[in-house]
Order: C-alpha cells, then sequence, then structure tokens
C-alpha cells in the first residue's frame, strides 16, 4: 500500500482533531538506529499497549516495530501518522522493554538497534503456513502389528502419544529418515493431517534422562532451584572442574523451569559446543531445545522466534544472541563457559552477553547461573566477601570430578633446556610423550591456537614480510590451499613466486609454526601414526566436523592436532595426553586479561586429558618462561587451591594498577578510509576528553588517540581512546557528553565499546 493510499482510507485522519490526547497517540519504537521511540495516531479500529507488536508506516516503508508507551504530552496530530495494523502476538513483557531501555542507556547504542536485536526474525510476527502433520489413526496405538520393520515400530511408538508432528519432528524421535514417516502415511499407518509448523522444544520430558544427583550436586540444585520459585533474582556462580558435574546441575534446576511452565534461555560462547550439548539434552530431557545462532534458515528462525514469544517454546539453547529474543515468560537463564571472551560482541551493539545477561535476570526477577571451570576475575569478585569482593553472587562449589575420575598430572618444560631442533616445535619430552601414549595405544592431543602453516612469511634475502594490503597484519600461509590469508579481514592471494619487494626468486621463508607445521612434523616423527587436524577452517560444514569429531570418539586417530575449536565441550574417552605446544602464545600482547585468558585456555585444554575413571590424563606445556607465574599456577592446579591462588595473585595485580573490574574502561576507536579525517576527529576528542578529579571527587582520565595496534582494518585507518574511570563514576553519561561535542564527518566512524575486552 503507498503512502499516499494508506492516508486517503484512513478515515480517522481526515476527522482527526488538531490535537489529541494521551491514549491516542503512542510512542512506538522502530528496529532503526535511533534512540526516540515516534508518535504514532492510533486508529479506532486498532486497540494497542504498550508491547504491543505493531506495522506502521516509516519514510516510504511499512515496518514491524514495538508500541513503546503513551505520547507524552499533548502532541500535534496534523503531523502525525496512524499505525497501520496490530500483529496477532502477545505484547512483548515489561522487563524486555525495559531491558532494551538499560542495554541501550549502558551501551550508549541506539535503542533501536537494540530493539532489533529482538526483532531479529519479523516474518515470526505473522503465523507460518499450515504444513503436512502426521498422527495415528484412532484406535492404532493397541494394535501391535506383526511384520512391521523396527523403523516403523518405533514411529508407532513415538506418535503413541497422540500428538501431531511434522515428518521431520518425528523422524528425530525415531532415528529414522522423514522418508519412513511418509511411507507409513502412504500405507496408512499415520494420518496426514495439515498443522501449523509447531514452535521447537514445547514438550521437553522432565524426567527423560535424569540423574541421581550427589549431595554436592543436590545442594547446589536446590540454591537455584529455591529462587526460581521465589521469584527471585540471584545470580549464581556454578563453580568446579571440568566433569564436575555442573550441567548435571543445571539441568535440574531447567527442569524445575519448565515444570513451572517458565522458558530458559542457556548460552554457550559457540556453536562448536553445541553439537555434543545438543545430544546431552536430548538424552536429558528427550527433545532437542531450540537452536539460536547465526546458522539457521530463515524458516527456523521464523517458527522459533514465534515460539519464544508465544511462549510456546521451553527451552532455547543458543549464542549471545539468545538473551535478546521476547521471552514470553522467561524464568531462567543459563550463561555456560561464562569466563568465554565470545560472550562479548564487538560490532553493531557493543555489549557483554554474561553482563547483560545479569541485568536480564534482575529485571525480569529471575535467577542466573554462570558456569565455568575458571570463572573471570570479574565474577569471582563478586563472589569473594567484603571487604576482598562484593558479595553478590552465590558461590555453589562442585569439589570433585563425578565419578571420581583424576585430575590431570601436568608439567611444565623448559623449552630453554629442552630445546626442540631447528625449524622444529616439539621438545623431547614431549614427544617422548606421545610415542610412549602410541605405544599404549592412546591418544595424544597436540594443541596449538593457530590456524595454517606458519604465521609470518619472510623474504629471506631482503627480509620483507607479507602483510595484508588491507589491515595491519601479517598474512598466514595455508600450505593446504597454497595461499596467504589475512585472518582479519579474510583477504588471500597465492603465494608469490618473486619477493615483491626484492624480486629474488624462492626465497620465502616460513616463520613460526601454525597447526599445519606441527602435523608436518608430528609426520616425519611418527610416520605411522593416524594424525589428524582440527581447526575451524578443517572441516567445510557442520556434519563433516562431526564426523571428524566422531573419529576421534572411536579411536580411529591417534593424533590430534588441533586448535581452541576442541578445547572446549568435547570428551574423548581415549584422549589421555594435551601436549601445549606454545604456551606463552597468549601472553604476548600485552592485554589486559592476557594472563587470565591463557590461565583458562590452558585449563580448559588440559581438562581434555583422562576424562576416564580409570586413565592418568597428562599435560605438558612448552614453556620459554617456565618462571611465569601462569605456568606456575597451572603446574599447582592439579591440587584444587592453584586456581585460586592465582586469581587472588591477577586480582591484587589488577587492583594496584587500578585496572577493572577495580575501576572502568571504555575504548573509543575512530575509523575511516581517509587517514587524515580520522585523525582530525581522534585529535578533537583528545583534545575535549575527560580528564582529572569530578566534581565528587572521582578520578577519570583519558589515553590517547594513539593509533590501534590493529592500525588498518579492511581498509580503514584505527585510532583508539582509552577511558578509565573510579566505579562511582557515571561513565555513560561523561562519555556520551563528550563524545556528543565533537563533529564527526558523515565518513569517519566512531564507535564506543564499554567494557572493552579487545585492545586492539
Ligand atoms: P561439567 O558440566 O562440570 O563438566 P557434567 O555435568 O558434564 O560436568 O558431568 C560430567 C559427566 O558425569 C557427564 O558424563 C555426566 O553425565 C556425568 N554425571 C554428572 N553428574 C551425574 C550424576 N549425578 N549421575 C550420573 N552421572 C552424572
Ligand atoms: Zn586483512
Amino acid at each position: 500500500m503507498s503512502q499516499t493510499s494508506l492516508f486517503q482510507d484512513d478515515t480517522s485522519q481526515s476527522d482527526a482533531p488538531a490535537t489529541l490526547a494521551a491514549g491516542q497517540v503512542m510512542r512506538v519504537l522502530v528496529p532503526y538506529p535511533v534512540d526516540k521511540a515516534y508518535d504514532y495516531i492510533v486508529p479506532p479500529h486498532i486497540s494497542v499497549q504498550a508491547g504491543d507488536y505493531v506495522c506502521v508506516p516509516l519514510g516510504n516503508r511499512e515496518i514491524a516495530a514495538v508500541v513503546w508507551g503513551e505520547a507524552c504530552g499533548e502532541v500535534n496530530a496534523a503531523k502525525l501518522k496512524p499505525i497501520i495494523s496490530k500483529y496477532d502476538l502477545d505484547p512483548m513483557p515489561k522487563a524486555h522493554r525495559d531491558f532494551i531501555d538499560w542495554v541501550a542507556n549502558y551501551t550508549l547504542a541506539p535503542r533501536g538497534s537494540v530493539l532489533k536485536m529482538a526483532l531479529s526474525a519479523p516474518a515470526g510476527l505473522t503465523p507460518p503456513k499450515p504444513a503436512r502433520g502426521f498422527c495415528l489413526p484412532h484406535g492404532m496405538e493397541d494394535i501391535i502389528r506383526k511384520g512391521l520393520s523396527p523403523q516403523r515400530q518405533k514411529v508407532i511408538a513415538v506418535m503413541a502419544d497422540g500428538q501431531t508432528r511434522i515428518a521431520a519432528e518425528i523422524a528425530d524421535m525415531a532415528s529414522c529418515s522423514a522418508a519412513v514417516v511418509r511411507g507409513m502415511a502412504d500405507k496408512g499407518l499415520l494420518e496426514e493431517v495439515s498443522v501449523y509448523n509447531p514452535a521447537p522444544c514445547m514438550h521437553p520430558d522432565l524426567n527423560a534422562g535424569r540423574a541421581d544427583l550427589s549431595e554436592g550436586q543436590q545442594m547446589a540444585a536446590d540454591e537455584i532451584c529455591d529462587d526460581l520459585e521465589n521469584g527471585r533474582f540471584s545470580v549464581s556462580l556454578l563453580d568446579g572442574v571440568t566433569g564436575a558435574g555442573k550441567t548435571e546441575v543445571y539441568f535440574e534446576a531447567v527442569a524445575k523451569a519448565i515444570s513451572m511452565r517458565k522458558q530458559v534461555v542457556i548460552l554457550l560462547p559457540e556453536i562448536a559446543l553445541s553439537n555434543a550439548f545438543l545430544e546431552r539434552f536430548k538424552k536429558r530431557f528427550g527433545c532437542a531445545p531450540a537452536l539460536w545462532h547465526s546458522h539457521l534458515t530463515p524458516a527456523q528462525r521464523r517458527t522459533t522466534w514465534r515460539g519464544v514469544a508465544q511462549g510456546d517454546t521451553r527451552v532455547v539453547v543458543g549464542a549471545r544472541s539468545a538473551l535478546f529474543l521476547p521471552y514470553k515468560d522467561l524464568g531462567l537463564i543459563i550463561v555456560d563457559e561464562e569466563h568465554d571472551p565470545a560472550y562479548k560482541q564487538e560490532d553493531g551493539v557493543i555489549y557483554h552477553a554474561r553482563d547483560m545477561a545479569v541485568v536480564r535476570g534482575s529485571l525480569g526477577k529471575i535467577p542466573v547461573a554462570l558456569v565455568s571451570a575458571t570463572p573471570s576475575l570479574e565474577t569471582m569478585l563478586n563472589t569473594w566477601e567484603e571487604p576482598y569482593g562484593t558479595g553478590r553472587y552465590k558461590h555453589l562449589v562442585l569439589e570433585s570430578r563425578y565419578g571420581g575420575a583424576q585430575l590431570p598430572d601436568i608439567r611444565v618444560v623448559d623449552l630453554r633446556a629442552d630445546k626442540p631442533d631447528r625449524q622444529c616445535f616439539l621438545s623431547k619430552t614431549l614427544v617422548d610423550a606421545v610415542a610412549e601414549k602410541l605405544e599404549a595405544g592412546e591418544q595424544s592431543l597436540l594443541f596449538l591456537n593457530r590456524r595454517g602453516y606458519a604465521p609470518l612469511t619472510l623474504c629471506r634475502t631482503c627480509g620483507h614480510r607479507m602483510e595484508c594490503p588491507r589491515c595491519t597484519a601479517w598474512l598466514v600461509e595455508h600450505k593446504r590451499s597454497g595461499r596467504l590469508h589475512c585472518h582479519h579481514c579474510g583477504f588471500h592471494n597465492a603465494i608469490p613466486k618473486n619477493c615483491p619487494s626484492c624480486d629474488d626468486i624462492d626465497s620465502f621463508t616460513a616463520c613460526g609454526p601454525g597447526v599445519e607445521r606441527i602435523f608436518e612434523e608430528a609426520k616425519t616423527l611418527f610416520p605411522d601414526a593416524r594424525i589428524m587436524i582440527l581447526a575451524s577452517d578443517t572441516a567445510e560444514s557442520n556434519e563433516e566436523m562431526k564426523a571428524l569429531l566422531a573419529k576421534v570418539i572411536n579411536n580411529e586417530v591417534d593424533i590430534i592436532i588441533g586448535t581452541q575449536i576442541i578445547a572446549k565441550g568435547h570428551h574423548f574417552p581415549n584422549l589421555t595426553l594435551v601436549g601445549v605446544v606454545d604456551a606463552d602464545l597468549g601472553l604476548k600482547g600485552g592485554d589486559l586479561r592476557a594472563a587470565e585468558r591463557t590461565y583458562q585456555m590452558l585449563h580448559q585444554v588440559a581438562g581434555r586429558a583422562g576424562r576416564e575413571k580409570d586413565k592418568q590424563g597428562t599435560v605438558i606445556l612448552q614453556s620459554w618462561m617456565p618462571e611465569h607465574r601462569i605456568m606456575k599456577a597451572m603446574a599447582a592446579s592439579s591440587h584444587a587451591g592453584g586456581r585460586d591462588e592465582f586469581l587472588s595473585v591477577e586480582a591484587h595485580e589488577r587492583e594496584v594498577a587500578n585496572m577493572p573490574p577495580y575501576s572502568r574502561l571504555a575504548g573509543i576507536i575512530v575509523s575511516g578510509r581517509e587517514e587524515s579525517l580520522v585523525l582530525d576527529v581522534a585529535k578533537a576528542l583528545g583534545k575535549t576528553s575527560p580528564q582529572g578529579m569530578t566534581e565528587e571527587g572521582y578520578l577519570i582520565n583519558t589515553l590517547g588517540p594513539a593509533p590501534a595496534p590493529l592500525a588498518r582494518l579492511r581498509g580503514r585507518y584505527r585510532y583508539r581512546l582509552l577511558v578509565r574511570a573510579d566505579k562511582k563514576i557515571n561513565l555513560q553519561k561523561a562519555i556520551a557528553h563528550w563524545v556528543n561535542g565533537v563533529k564527526v564527518p558523515s565518513t569517519v566512524r566512531v564507535y564506543i565499546d564499554i567494557d572493552p575486552q579487545s585492545f586492539l
């Protein structure tokens, strides 16, 4: 419908008085990068309340938006357009609208941009078209059918509950193909009916695979369930080594929430985790959870979004964006691997999903469980009692590994003493250990968090380094593809024959190792071993990755060479040795959280070793600085206190340096294609930046501008400023006031990153 015809058709428009009272005019927030909610007239045939999903005209488009409240004061009706229609859906709950306002205020992102994350599948606003569904013909369930194939019998068993399901769902539940289901319908064994594509995860079975919890597990679960029952906001840190039984504990709380007809969201840092996790969930609850991540099909997004908004979908397992779905009645939030850096969204609305989960919990009066074997310092600080911490979070600790599997034995190899051969990267100690495991028929993991063959390609003749033409970054050689890749922007090209600088032929040499190079070395050392690389670019698809992981589990591989993709969540029963090729890797670069991150990563990788009861795991860390406190802490972490010792030292260092979590930071990133314009804006910001003591006597200061470590990214020049403030300061207010005062040309962008995690 065009704009003009819309107005001509709408009788309320022509008869409208010059001014309208509140109630006849509503504020509507649109999912566009604007902060303001616009006023719209409510036509007489529509009745709306705050939270309703509506269609409104904007410019010459018609868009889905949300009613935010009544218009304040008198408005001039002549300038306003009417709401076109209301969608047939329950309103977005107030807690969720408050959440959107809160996130926008905190991150300094426009409210409309935050709303867009909630309206992430607008197709879900309208009901889907009916699909082919199947149910058991009446009376059929009692007939025991002779001669039916086991597959068909399984389908009958699944459908005996009388529900109507689509072929894919039945196939999933009966572990057969959809063709089996359709074949049965052709034979009259199933009746075909038309159904609306059901929302995912509508009927989890609370007792399908319930474990008998240990006493410690039960106590932890009770703490969360108690808050759930009483509609209380709380944050619990569920803390315990890998395998301690944390997942089983929060599943108990999930079951409780479902039994109360509430919805649950389980956040996971990466989709890599979800294959193993999905199976686990299915075993526990008899059906798959609803998934939410960036690789869903439009149809999946649509049904899941609608299921969530209508309250039919009980459990969502998803990446950080799942937190923003408009749950009709959210009752519990789980943040698994709460320390994971992947919870930080670095573009668009820049937010930390773990922190925002706590906010969502508080606004909705619901318990939040943060789960980790290596909690972040921020979270730990909130569990420590005053004066060491804030004492705001409950600390639920699961002491040992469930079922008594041993913690691995951790050794640090001093690479200065036990030096690998030239152009090699594995020490004798590590090579011997791998050989021993091969002998014993057990698996080894060589961990190196670097894809490709070599991180740097250098001309031996003139020293020229191969760099990305668009980024301040070296190109990484990938032997398999025969190319040089930029890991920042995706740029790649063939490895040139001649050096672009001195034109010498075949003068390139590889510096440093990536997983492909370790593969080569391992192949030379153990020519008969079955060796596999596992990195994010090893598999083309999720299915392929699944197949590779299955090979590891089925013992078809002896040595795995892997990046962080393998560090998390997986359980490889026959893996008893983990060798960390470069334990110092994460310590370079001087990041605020470098030590903490390295510790978490090493700890997590170490947790892959010896997860079975009867097998002792060994972890070997290769380091050039074994005296570093991280290496010491790792070596000590075979005993329980090691981690906490490390964390208290880390806390002390941050406190002395007046760094987060003892102060607050904000990063300001100025970027653009024309360096002089970027620099102008950066300098102007530098001139007016907040410095010194506030009126209330709190300290705030700003460093920079300086070129960012990644001074060019995708062809854009980047400058950074860093604000540090006492925790009592209203940082957002100070920054908004400051940044809004500087004129920015349209080709330059200024990003504000509150609580930055990355300093690149
Ligand atoms: P975490 O989440 O701490 O790594 P999990 O919950 O995954 O630990 O538990 C580790 C293993 O022990 C899993 O295979 C899980 O099924 C099993 N497990 C945990 N608790 C129990 C229990 N109470 N009864 C039986 N098996 C359990
Ligand atoms: Zn690049």
